[in-house]
């Protein structure tokens, strides 16, 4: 029988250092991470990844963490699950967007293993996480034998499964601000099957001032582009303004203009155009409601 996987060395270290020390010595298409390897495994099954060395992170526990600091704001270890994320009670309190987002992601078992951390790294323009860290102002801090460094996570996927960590980084922590008053926050995915990969999604977090003008905007795209983007022109509509139907509406078409999604073998160009025009409307005008209540 035709074997179902390579030989490859593999390598459980203990600490962040010594997983960065093994990542140094070996070059790049050489040497993978795996943390929960409900992307990688795929890949290396269908022989598009044949690393010869395998680096599995998941044992590292201080990397595995979701805190809250009255300053900094929300910090998640890369090896946080998606189902500890999810469930987690500092999340649904003060971060609620990101348990809904998670509880969307596939089923349960592939909550429970993967990571954000690795979702992320993996770069996929139709993850769920990414357009939602953007709508939050979030950064992913990376770390290597040479130090660590801070990327915004709108500037963190770079093109279809490429991002801006390099061969020696680890994607360490993921950081998000503390939510401001009077902000609503959105995300939804539409998929052809519930819980599967976005065909487009989109993330809207709305500041108000006191009487209710649009202080402050981000709406982040998913699915539409080589990579999760955001909609500035869209939200320069609505900025300093006060928000209405008519105004959310002419934000979603704005932003169908600035995505570039392709056809694929699911939908066209066109359907994801009028998907984002559709969902910028209703997201927007939910993260409204949410920032009125707020
Ligand atoms: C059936 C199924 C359905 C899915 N549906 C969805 C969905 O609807 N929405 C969605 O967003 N996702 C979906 N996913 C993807 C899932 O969320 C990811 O597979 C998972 O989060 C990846 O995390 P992991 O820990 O398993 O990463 P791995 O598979 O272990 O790694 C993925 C990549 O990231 C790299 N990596 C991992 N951790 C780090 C790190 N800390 N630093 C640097 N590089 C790292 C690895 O080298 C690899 O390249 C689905 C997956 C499956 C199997």
């Amino acid at each position: 029988m035709k074997d179902i996987i390579f030989d490859f060395e593999y390598f459980v270290p203990k600490t962040i250092e010594e997983a960065l020390k093994l990542l140094s010595q070996y070059d790049e298409g050489e040497c993978k991470v795996i943390a929960g390897g409900q992307s990688l495994i795929i890949l290396m099954k269908q022989r598009l990844l044949m690393p010869k060395y395998l680096i599995d992170i998941k044992g590292i526990s201080d990397l595995d963490y979701i805190k809250l600091d009255d300053k900094q704001g929300l910090k998640i270890g890369a090896l946080a699950t998606h189902r500890s994320i999810e469930k987690s009670p500092i999340i649904q309190n003060g971060f609620s967007v990101l348990a809904e987002m998670e509880q969307n992601i596939s089923s349960v078992e592939t909550r429970n293993w993967g990571t954000i951390g690795g979702n992320v790294s993996h770069g996929d323009p139709g993850g769920d996480p990414v357009p939602v860290l953007i709508a939050l102002d979030g950064k992913l801090k990376m770390t290597s034998l040479s130090g660590e460094r801070t990327v915004d996570a709108e500037d963190f996927t770079l093109d279809y499964f490429e991002t801006a960590l390099r061969h020696d980084e680890l994607l360490a922590e993921i950081q998000i601000p503390s939510i401001p008053p009077s902000t609503g926050v959105k995300f939804t995915k539409y998929s052809q099957i519930v819980g599967d990969y976005a065909t487009a999604s989109v993330a809207v977090l709305i500041t108000l001032d006191k009487k209710e003008i649009c202080d402050n905007v981000r709406i982040a795209l998913g699915s539409v582009a080589v990579a999760p983007m955001r909609a500035k022109k869209a939200e320069e509509i609505l900025k300093g303004k006060k928000i209405s139907d008519d105004l959310l509406a002419e934000a979603g078409r704005i932003a169908s203009e600035e995505a570039s999604p392709t056809t694929d073998a699911e939908v066209s160009e066109e359907y994801k155009r009028d998907l984002v025009k559709v969902l910028v409307k209703r997201v927007g005008s939910e993260a409204l409601a949410r920032a009125k209540k707020a």
